[in-house]
């Protein structure tokens, strides 16, 4: 694999990602504290966002929600109960 190929890997978020079970845990802390937005139509990643901001990574948030998208996950709620562990 190329360096190039690697450094993109490494901003988008998924379970092979070394950082994945830290943001997961984010997710289902936020999640049981404000809820899940996916009531208000797909693609609502509020949590998802925070968890990311929180972990001060250089994620490409665009490839990351197409990668959801493509496991399931239309929503933070989806991520965890589809994305995780697939
Ligand atoms: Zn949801």
């Amino acid at each position: 694999m190329s360096r190039m190929e690697n450094e993109q890997r490494e901003r988008v978020l998924s379970p092979s990602h070394p950082r994945w079970q830290e943001f997961i845990e984010k997710l289902g802390r936020f999640g049981s504290e404000t809820g899940c937005d996916g009531h208000l139509g797909p693609k609502r990643y509020r949590n998802a966002i925070r968890a990311m901001a929180e972990m001060g990574g250089d994620f490409d948030i665009e490839e990351t929600f197409k990668f959801f998208e493509d496991h399931g996950g239309y929503c933070d709620c989806e991520i965890v109960l589809n994305v995780d562990g697939w």
